[in-house]
Protein backbone atom coordinates (compact mmCIF):
# COMPACT_ATOMS: atom_id res chain seq x y z
CA UNK A 1 0.00 0.00 0.00
CA UNK A 2 1.85 3.45 -1.04
CA UNK A 3 0.94 6.67 0.55
CA UNK A 4 2.01 10.06 0.29
CA UNK A 5 4.50 11.29 2.90
CA UNK A 6 3.81 14.83 3.81
CA UNK A 7 7.57 14.55 5.75
CA UNK A 8 9.30 13.59 2.95
CA UNK A 9 6.79 14.67 0.06
CA UNK A 10 7.50 11.17 -1.03
CA UNK A 11 5.54 8.29 -1.86
CA UNK A 12 6.27 5.07 0.50
CA UNK A 13 4.99 1.88 1.47
CA UNK A 14 3.22 1.74 4.32
CA UNK A 15 4.58 -0.72 6.87
CA UNK A 16 3.99 -1.75 10.53
CA UNK A 17 7.76 -1.58 12.51
CA UNK A 18 6.88 -4.61 14.21
CA UNK A 19 5.65 -5.90 11.04
CA UNK A 20 2.05 -6.98 12.09
CA UNK A 21 -0.09 -3.51 13.66
CA UNK A 22 -0.08 0.15 12.26
CA UNK A 23 0.27 2.30 15.01
CA UNK A 24 -1.65 5.76 14.21
CA UNK A 25 -2.28 8.91 15.35
CA UNK A 26 -5.39 11.14 14.74
CA UNK A 27 -5.97 14.85 15.80
CA UNK A 28 -9.18 14.84 17.00
CA UNK A 29 -12.14 17.60 17.65
CA UNK A 30 -11.64 19.94 20.14
CA UNK A 31 -15.26 19.46 22.36
CA UNK A 32 -16.36 23.17 22.16
CA UNK A 33 -19.04 23.26 19.63
CA UNK A 34 -20.59 20.19 16.96
CA UNK A 35 -17.77 19.65 14.90
CA UNK A 36 -18.93 20.77 11.10
CA UNK A 37 -18.65 18.87 7.43
CA UNK A 38 -14.94 20.05 6.92
CA UNK A 39 -14.11 18.18 10.03
CA UNK A 40 -15.94 15.54 9.07
CA UNK A 41 -13.65 15.12 6.02
CA UNK A 42 -10.81 14.52 7.52
CA UNK A 43 -11.91 12.17 9.82
CA UNK A 44 -13.72 10.24 6.93
CA UNK A 45 -9.99 10.57 5.20
CA UNK A 46 -8.63 9.12 8.28
CA UNK A 47 -11.49 5.92 8.58
CA UNK A 48 -10.93 5.18 4.95
CA UNK A 49 -7.55 4.90 5.27
CA UNK A 50 -7.52 2.36 8.44
CA UNK A 51 -10.40 0.38 6.39
CA UNK A 52 -7.37 0.16 3.60
CA UNK A 53 -4.94 -1.03 6.16
CA UNK A 54 -7.03 -3.56 7.48
CA UNK A 55 -8.18 -4.39 3.63
CA UNK A 56 -4.55 -5.17 2.86
CA UNK A 57 -3.94 -7.70 5.73
CA UNK A 58 -3.11 -5.32 8.88
CA UNK A 59 -3.93 -4.52 11.59
CA UNK A 60 -4.75 -0.81 13.06
CA UNK A 61 -4.51 1.03 16.43
CA UNK A 62 -5.60 4.51 15.95
CA UNK A 63 -5.42 6.68 19.10
CA UNK A 64 -7.94 9.62 18.61
CA UNK A 65 -7.72 12.38 21.08
CA UNK A 66 -10.50 14.92 22.53
CA UNK A 67 -9.40 18.13 23.29
CA UNK A 68 -11.06 19.33 26.26
CA UNK A 69 -9.34 21.74 27.52
CA UNK A 70 -8.30 25.02 25.73
CA UNK A 71 -9.04 28.37 24.94
CA UNK A 72 -12.29 27.71 23.41
CA UNK A 73 -13.56 25.05 25.82
CA UNK A 74 -12.32 27.61 29.05
CA UNK A 75 -14.57 30.45 27.22
CA UNK A 76 -17.75 28.61 26.12
CA UNK A 77 -17.74 26.58 29.87
CA UNK A 78 -16.96 29.84 31.79
CA UNK A 79 -19.85 31.84 29.42
CA UNK A 80 -22.31 28.98 30.15
CA UNK A 81 -21.04 29.36 34.11
CA UNK A 82 -21.02 25.70 33.90
CA UNK A 83 -18.11 23.18 35.22
CA UNK A 84 -15.18 22.34 31.96
CA UNK A 85 -16.16 18.42 32.13
CA UNK A 86 -19.92 19.60 31.77
CA UNK A 87 -19.71 21.64 29.08
CA UNK A 88 -17.38 19.42 27.39
CA UNK A 89 -19.53 16.29 27.69
CA UNK A 90 -22.36 17.17 25.43
CA UNK A 91 -20.10 17.86 22.40
CA UNK A 92 -18.28 14.63 23.00
CA UNK A 93 -21.50 12.08 22.88
CA UNK A 94 -22.92 14.55 20.14
CA UNK A 95 -18.89 13.77 17.97
CA UNK A 96 -19.26 9.88 18.87
CA UNK A 97 -23.36 10.35 17.60
CA UNK A 98 -22.23 11.66 14.57
CA UNK A 99 -19.10 9.39 13.64
CA UNK A 100 -21.89 6.76 13.55
CA UNK A 101 -23.87 8.95 11.63
CA UNK A 102 -20.91 8.61 8.99
CA UNK A 103 -20.36 5.02 9.20
CA UNK A 104 -16.70 5.91 10.79
CA UNK A 105 -15.34 2.76 12.49
CA UNK A 106 -14.62 3.69 16.14
CA UNK A 107 -10.96 4.46 16.82
CA UNK A 108 -9.36 1.88 19.59
CA UNK A 109 -8.35 4.57 22.12
CA UNK A 110 -10.60 8.23 22.77
CA UNK A 111 -7.76 9.76 25.34
CA UNK A 112 -9.40 13.28 26.81
CA UNK A 113 -6.71 15.79 27.50
CA UNK A 114 -7.93 15.99 30.63
CA UNK A 115 -7.75 12.20 31.69
CA UNK A 116 -3.66 13.04 31.02
CA UNK A 117 -2.75 16.50 32.65
CA UNK A 118 -0.07 14.15 34.82
CA UNK A 119 1.66 12.63 31.77
CA UNK A 120 1.51 16.44 29.45
CA UNK A 121 3.33 17.84 32.57
CA UNK A 122 6.11 14.75 32.94
CA UNK A 123 7.25 15.58 29.13
CA UNK A 124 7.37 19.36 29.88
CA UNK A 125 9.66 18.64 32.75
CA UNK A 126 11.69 16.21 30.60
CA UNK A 127 12.09 19.10 28.40
CA UNK A 128 12.92 21.45 31.12
CA UNK A 129 15.62 19.04 32.36
CA UNK A 130 17.11 18.96 29.05
CA UNK A 131 17.23 22.67 28.56
CA UNK A 132 14.78 23.12 25.51
CA UNK A 133 11.97 25.31 27.80
CA UNK A 134 12.16 27.77 30.12
CA UNK A 135 9.60 29.27 32.19
CA UNK A 136 9.06 32.63 31.65
CA UNK A 137 8.38 35.23 34.19
CA UNK A 138 4.60 34.66 34.45
CA UNK A 139 4.79 30.81 35.05
CA UNK A 140 3.98 29.68 31.73
CA UNK A 141 6.60 27.48 29.95
CA UNK A 142 7.78 27.65 26.32
CA UNK A 143 9.73 25.45 24.04
CA UNK A 144 12.89 27.28 22.76
CA UNK A 145 12.68 26.79 18.57
CA UNK A 146 16.24 28.33 17.97
CA UNK A 147 17.62 25.50 20.29
CA UNK A 148 15.93 22.52 18.31
CA UNK A 149 17.84 22.36 14.63
CA UNK A 150 15.09 20.30 13.16
CA UNK A 151 12.56 22.45 13.60
CA UNK A 152 10.20 23.45 10.62
CA UNK A 153 11.17 20.01 8.62
CA UNK A 154 7.68 19.49 8.34
CA UNK A 155 6.29 22.30 7.03
CA UNK A 156 9.43 22.51 4.47
CA UNK A 157 10.58 25.92 5.80
CA UNK A 158 13.60 27.22 6.81
CA UNK A 159 12.74 29.74 9.93
CA UNK A 160 16.49 30.37 10.60
CA UNK A 161 16.06 34.51 9.21
CA UNK A 162 12.80 33.92 11.53
CA UNK A 163 14.09 33.10 14.77
CA UNK A 164 14.19 36.21 16.65
CA UNK A 165 13.05 34.66 19.82
CA UNK A 166 9.82 35.98 20.11
CA UNK A 167 7.20 34.18 22.25
CA UNK A 168 3.39 33.13 21.00
CA UNK A 169 1.23 32.12 23.76
CA UNK A 170 -1.31 31.39 21.53
CA UNK A 171 -2.32 27.98 19.85
CA UNK A 172 -2.44 28.70 17.04
CA UNK A 173 -0.32 31.47 14.64
CA UNK A 174 0.90 31.64 11.46
CA UNK A 175 4.65 30.60 9.57
CA UNK A 176 5.53 34.55 9.82
CA UNK A 177 4.81 34.65 13.33
CA UNK A 178 6.66 31.19 14.70
CA UNK A 179 8.53 31.81 17.97
CA UNK A 180 8.90 29.93 21.23
CA UNK A 181 5.39 28.17 22.03
CA UNK A 182 3.64 27.57 24.83
CA UNK A 183 3.90 24.18 26.69
CA UNK A 184 2.26 25.19 29.73
CA UNK A 185 -0.17 28.36 30.19
CA UNK A 186 -0.28 30.18 33.76
CA UNK A 187 -3.57 30.37 35.70
CA UNK A 188 -4.71 33.84 34.32
CA UNK A 189 -8.65 35.38 35.59
CA UNK A 190 -10.14 34.47 32.75
CA UNK A 191 -9.68 30.77 33.29
CA UNK A 192 -12.03 30.78 36.15
CA UNK A 193 -12.04 27.65 37.89
CA UNK A 194 -10.00 25.71 35.60
CA UNK A 195 -6.64 25.19 35.98
CA UNK A 196 -4.34 22.09 37.35
CA UNK A 197 -1.23 22.66 39.83
CA UNK A 198 2.10 21.88 38.49
CA UNK A 199 6.15 22.46 39.44
CA UNK A 200 5.77 26.21 37.53
CA UNK A 201 2.73 26.75 39.44
CA UNK A 202 -1.22 26.59 38.56
CA UNK A 203 -1.87 26.46 35.11
CA UNK A 204 -3.24 24.20 32.03
CA UNK A 205 -1.30 22.55 29.31
CA UNK A 206 -1.22 24.12 25.46
CA UNK A 207 -2.63 22.54 23.22
CA UNK A 208 0.27 20.52 21.61
CA UNK A 209 2.10 19.22 24.15
CA UNK A 210 -1.41 17.23 24.55
CA UNK A 211 -0.98 15.13 21.08
CA UNK A 212 2.90 14.82 21.94
CA UNK A 213 2.27 13.17 25.25
CA UNK A 214 -0.88 11.34 24.66
CA UNK A 215 0.25 9.52 21.08
CA UNK A 216 3.38 8.14 22.98
CA UNK A 217 1.58 6.93 25.92
CA UNK A 218 -0.65 4.76 23.92
CA UNK A 219 1.93 4.24 20.43
CA UNK A 220 4.85 4.25 21.88
CA UNK A 221 8.03 7.01 21.20
CA UNK A 222 8.19 6.04 17.26
CA UNK A 223 4.86 5.01 15.52
CA UNK A 224 3.61 4.15 12.12
CA UNK A 225 1.53 7.07 11.23
CA UNK A 226 0.27 9.94 11.95
CA UNK A 227 -2.75 12.07 10.14
CA UNK A 228 -5.10 15.13 10.43
CA UNK A 229 -6.56 17.95 8.03
CA UNK A 230 -3.68 20.17 6.71
CA UNK A 231 -4.34 22.94 8.65
CA UNK A 232 -2.65 20.95 11.62
CA UNK A 233 0.60 20.59 9.77
CA UNK A 234 1.65 24.26 10.78
CA UNK A 235 2.14 24.87 14.15
CA UNK A 236 0.60 22.14 15.54
CA UNK A 237 1.87 18.77 14.03
CA UNK A 238 5.58 20.80 13.72
CA UNK A 239 5.57 21.55 17.58
CA UNK A 240 4.34 17.92 18.10
CA UNK A 241 7.54 16.72 16.50
CA UNK A 242 9.81 19.59 18.40
CA UNK A 243 8.44 18.28 21.38
CA UNK A 244 8.28 14.51 21.29
CA UNK A 245 12.13 14.51 19.21
CA UNK A 246 13.55 16.83 21.65
CA UNK A 247 12.78 14.54 24.87
CA UNK A 248 13.47 10.88 23.75
CA UNK A 249 16.01 11.74 21.07
CA UNK A 250 14.10 9.25 18.37
CA UNK A 251 11.97 9.77 15.53
CA UNK A 252 8.70 10.30 16.68
CA UNK A 253 6.70 9.57 13.30
CA UNK A 254 7.82 7.48 10.75
CA UNK A 255 5.00 8.72 8.00
CA UNK A 256 2.69 12.01 7.92
CA UNK A 257 -0.52 12.28 5.95
CA UNK A 258 -2.64 15.44 6.16
CA UNK A 259 -5.71 15.40 3.91
CA UNK A 260 -6.69 19.03 1.73
CA UNK A 261 -9.54 21.37 2.15
CA UNK A 262 -13.12 21.65 2.03
CA UNK A 263 -15.11 24.35 0.48
CA UNK A 264 -18.99 24.80 0.32
CA UNK A 265 -20.13 25.85 -3.22
CA UNK A 266 -16.37 27.15 -4.06
CA UNK A 267 -15.66 29.02 -1.10
CA UNK A 268 -14.34 29.18 2.47
CA UNK A 269 -17.11 27.54 4.70
CA UNK A 270 -17.83 30.55 6.82
CA UNK A 271 -20.70 31.36 9.14
CA UNK A 272 -21.27 34.94 7.53
CA UNK A 273 -21.59 33.26 3.87
CA UNK A 274 -24.49 31.07 4.95
CA UNK A 275 -22.36 28.13 3.34
CA UNK A 276 -21.23 26.93 7.24
CA UNK A 277 -22.51 23.30 7.79
CA UNK A 278 -22.57 21.08 10.90
CA UNK A 279 -23.22 17.58 10.16
CA UNK A 280 -26.23 17.79 12.03
CA UNK A 281 -27.69 20.92 9.52
CA UNK A 282 -27.27 18.35 6.24
CA UNK A 283 -29.13 15.39 8.14
CA UNK A 284 -31.81 17.71 8.84
CA UNK A 285 -32.11 18.90 5.36
CA UNK A 286 -32.76 15.31 4.86
CA UNK A 287 -29.73 14.40 3.18
CA UNK A 288 -28.60 10.64 5.23
CA UNK A 289 -25.41 9.81 6.93
CA UNK A 290 -24.15 7.59 3.70
CA UNK A 291 -25.32 10.39 1.47
CA UNK A 292 -22.96 12.51 3.13
CA UNK A 293 -20.08 10.19 3.48
CA UNK A 294 -19.92 9.30 -0.18
CA UNK A 295 -19.29 12.91 -1.01
CA UNK A 296 -16.79 13.01 1.37
CA UNK A 297 -14.62 10.56 0.79
CA UNK A 298 -15.07 10.28 -3.05
CA UNK A 299 -12.40 12.93 -4.06
CA UNK A 300 -8.71 12.37 -3.58
CA UNK A 301 -7.74 13.57 -0.15
CA UNK A 302 -4.44 15.31 -1.00
CA UNK A 303 -7.11 17.50 -3.85
CA UNK A 304 -9.53 19.94 -2.31
CA UNK A 305 -12.86 18.88 -2.11
CA UNK A 306 -15.79 21.14 -2.84
CA UNK A 307 -19.03 20.60 -1.40
CA UNK A 308 -22.54 21.01 -3.24
CA UNK A 309 -25.76 20.07 -3.03
CA UNK A 310 -25.71 18.96 -6.84
CA UNK A 311 -23.14 16.19 -5.45
CA UNK A 312 -25.08 15.33 -2.75
CA UNK A 313 -28.28 14.62 -5.01
CA UNK A 314 -25.63 12.61 -7.24
CA UNK A 315 -24.71 10.60 -4.28
CA UNK A 316 -28.37 9.92 -3.78
CA UNK A 317 -28.70 8.97 -7.13
CA UNK A 318 -25.52 7.04 -7.33
CA UNK A 319 -26.04 4.80 -3.81
CA UNK A 320 -29.88 3.62 -5.04
CA UNK A 321 -27.86 2.11 -8.37
CA UNK A 322 -25.72 0.37 -6.21
CA UNK A 323 -28.35 -1.00 -3.73
CA UNK A 324 -30.66 -1.90 -6.37
CA UNK A 325 -27.28 -3.72 -8.37
CA UNK A 326 -26.30 -5.66 -4.93
CA UNK A 327 -30.25 -6.80 -4.52
CA UNK A 328 -29.12 -9.08 -8.15
CA UNK A 329 -25.94 -9.82 -6.80
CA UNK A 330 -25.43 -13.37 -5.10
CA UNK A 331 -22.79 -15.72 -3.26
CA UNK A 332 -20.80 -18.35 -5.43
CA UNK A 333 -17.77 -18.65 -7.58
CA UNK A 334 -16.81 -15.34 -8.63
CA UNK A 335 -16.75 -14.93 -12.38
CA UNK A 336 -13.18 -13.30 -13.87
CA UNK A 337 -14.82 -10.14 -15.15
CA UNK A 338 -15.85 -9.68 -11.36
CA UNK A 339 -12.55 -10.24 -10.12
CA UNK A 340 -10.95 -8.01 -12.62
CA UNK A 341 -13.23 -5.05 -10.82
CA UNK A 342 -11.74 -5.85 -7.92
CA UNK A 343 -8.28 -6.14 -9.20
CA UNK A 344 -8.70 -2.86 -10.05
CA UNK A 345 -10.30 -1.24 -6.92
CA UNK A 346 -7.44 -2.96 -5.11
CA UNK A 347 -4.76 -1.14 -7.32
CA UNK A 348 -6.66 2.62 -6.39
CA UNK A 349 -6.91 1.95 -3.36
CA UNK A 350 -2.98 1.02 -2.62
CA UNK A 351 -2.16 3.99 -5.36
CA UNK A 352 -2.52 6.51 -2.37
CA UNK A 353 -6.07 5.69 -1.57
CA UNK A 354 -7.14 6.94 -4.86
CA UNK A 355 -11.18 6.62 -4.28
CA UNK A 356 -12.61 8.47 -6.90
CA UNK A 357 -10.76 5.30 -9.32
CA UNK A 358 -11.88 2.75 -6.90
CA UNK A 359 -15.48 4.42 -7.32
CA UNK A 360 -15.25 3.89 -10.76
CA UNK A 361 -14.25 -0.31 -10.20
CA UNK A 362 -17.57 -0.31 -8.27
CA UNK A 363 -19.61 1.74 -10.79
CA UNK A 364 -17.97 -0.38 -13.56
CA UNK A 365 -19.17 -3.69 -11.91
CA UNK A 366 -22.89 -2.75 -11.40
CA UNK A 367 -22.91 -1.76 -15.02
CA UNK A 368 -21.24 -5.65 -15.51
CA UNK A 369 -24.02 -7.14 -12.86
CA UNK A 370 -26.74 -4.99 -14.51
CA UNK A 371 -25.84 -6.20 -18.14
CA UNK A 372 -24.36 -9.52 -17.25
CA UNK A 373 -26.17 -10.59 -14.03
CA UNK A 374 -24.77 -10.74 -10.38
CA UNK A 375 -24.17 -14.37 -9.71
CA UNK A 376 -20.95 -14.94 -7.29
CA UNK A 377 -20.38 -11.11 -7.22
CA UNK A 378 -21.81 -10.39 -3.64
CA UNK A 379 -18.06 -11.60 -1.87
CA UNK A 380 -16.50 -8.60 -4.30
CA UNK A 381 -19.17 -6.13 -3.45
CA UNK A 382 -18.63 -7.09 0.23
CA UNK A 383 -15.11 -6.95 -0.18
CA UNK A 384 -15.04 -3.11 -1.91
CA UNK A 385 -16.98 -1.80 0.74
CA UNK A 386 -14.71 -3.11 3.52
CA UNK A 387 -12.87 0.38 2.31
CA UNK A 388 -16.04 2.11 1.24
CA UNK A 389 -18.57 1.72 4.06
CA UNK A 390 -21.25 3.11 1.76
CA UNK A 391 -23.21 -0.17 0.49
CA UNK A 392 -25.99 -1.65 2.21
CA UNK A 393 -26.92 -5.18 1.95
CA UNK A 394 -30.29 -6.57 2.69
CA UNK A 395 -33.55 -4.59 2.60
CA UNK A 396 -34.20 -4.14 6.44
CA UNK A 397 -31.34 -1.61 6.12
CA UNK A 398 -32.38 0.58 3.07
CA UNK A 399 -35.46 1.46 4.98
CA UNK A 400 -33.38 3.97 7.27
CA UNK A 401 -34.94 7.12 7.72
CA UNK A 402 -33.42 10.57 8.17
CA UNK A 403 -33.93 11.82 11.53
CA UNK A 404 -35.74 14.83 9.69
CA UNK A 405 -37.92 12.56 7.53
CA UNK A 406 -39.09 10.35 10.81
CA UNK A 407 -40.21 13.64 12.81
CA UNK A 408 -42.39 14.95 9.59
CA UNK A 409 -43.85 11.52 9.09
CA UNK A 410 -44.91 11.40 12.64
CA UNK A 411 -45.96 14.62 12.68
CA UNK A 412 -48.29 13.61 9.38
CA UNK A 413 -49.60 10.74 10.76
CA UNK A 414 -51.02 12.84 13.60
CA UNK A 415 -52.75 15.40 11.29
CA UNK A 416 -54.41 12.36 9.52
CA UNK A 417 -55.57 10.79 12.82
CA UNK A 418 -56.89 14.31 13.00
CA UNK A 419 -58.33 14.31 9.60
CA UNK A 420 -56.44 17.64 9.09
CA UNK A 421 -55.87 16.07 4.89
CA UNK A 422 -54.27 20.00 4.31
CA UNK A 423 -52.11 19.28 7.45
CA UNK A 424 -51.03 15.93 5.71
CA UNK A 425 -50.88 17.79 2.15
CA UNK A 426 -48.64 20.37 3.52
CA UNK A 427 -46.26 17.90 5.37
CA UNK A 428 -46.27 15.28 1.85
CA UNK A 429 -44.83 18.60 0.39
CA UNK A 430 -42.38 19.02 3.00
CA UNK A 431 -41.34 15.73 2.02
CA UNK A 432 -41.33 15.60 -1.43
CA UNK A 433 -38.81 19.23 -0.89
CA UNK A 434 -36.64 16.88 0.57
CA UNK A 435 -36.61 14.07 -1.56
CA UNK A 436 -39.25 11.84 -0.57
CA UNK A 437 -42.22 10.43 -1.66
CA UNK A 438 -45.51 9.18 0.56
CA UNK A 439 -48.00 6.42 -0.30
CA UNK A 440 -50.42 5.90 2.12
CA UNK A 441 -52.11 2.39 2.41
CA UNK A 442 -53.73 0.06 5.00
CA UNK A 443 -50.60 0.08 6.92
CA UNK A 444 -49.73 3.46 7.44
CA UNK A 445 -47.05 5.58 5.46
CA UNK A 446 -44.91 4.25 2.90
CA UNK A 447 -42.01 6.38 2.52
CA UNK A 448 -39.39 5.90 0.13
CA UNK A 449 -36.71 8.16 -1.54
CA UNK A 450 -37.78 10.00 -4.90
CA UNK A 451 -34.65 8.78 -6.43
CA UNK A 452 -36.05 4.98 -5.64
CA UNK A 453 -40.07 5.96 -6.58
CA UNK A 454 -38.44 7.24 -10.02
CA UNK A 455 -36.67 3.74 -11.04
ZN1 LIG B 1 -3.04 16.90 17.62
Amino acid sequence: MKVFNSLTRGFVELSPVDGETVRMYTCGPTVYNFAHIGNFRAYAFEDVLRRAVKFNGMKVKQVMNLTDVDDKTIRGANAAGVPLADYTRRYKEAFFADLARLNIEPAEVYPAATDHIPEMIALVARLMEKGIAYRSEDGSVYFKVREFPGYGRLAHIDFDSQRTGLRCAADEYDKENVGDFALWKAWEESDGPVGWDSPWGRGRPGWHIECSAMSMKYLGETFDLHTGGIDNLFPHHENEIAQAEAATGKEFVRVWMHCAHLRVNGEKMSKSLGNFFTLRDLLEKGWTGREIRFVLINAHYRSGLNFAFDALENARRALARVDACVEKATDGETPGWASERLDEFTAAVNDDLNLPKAFAALFELVRDVNGKGGGGTLPVFRRMDEVLGVIFFGRAAKTELPEEVRRLLDLRAAARKARDWGESDRLRGELAALGWSVKDSRGGQECTRAVDAVK
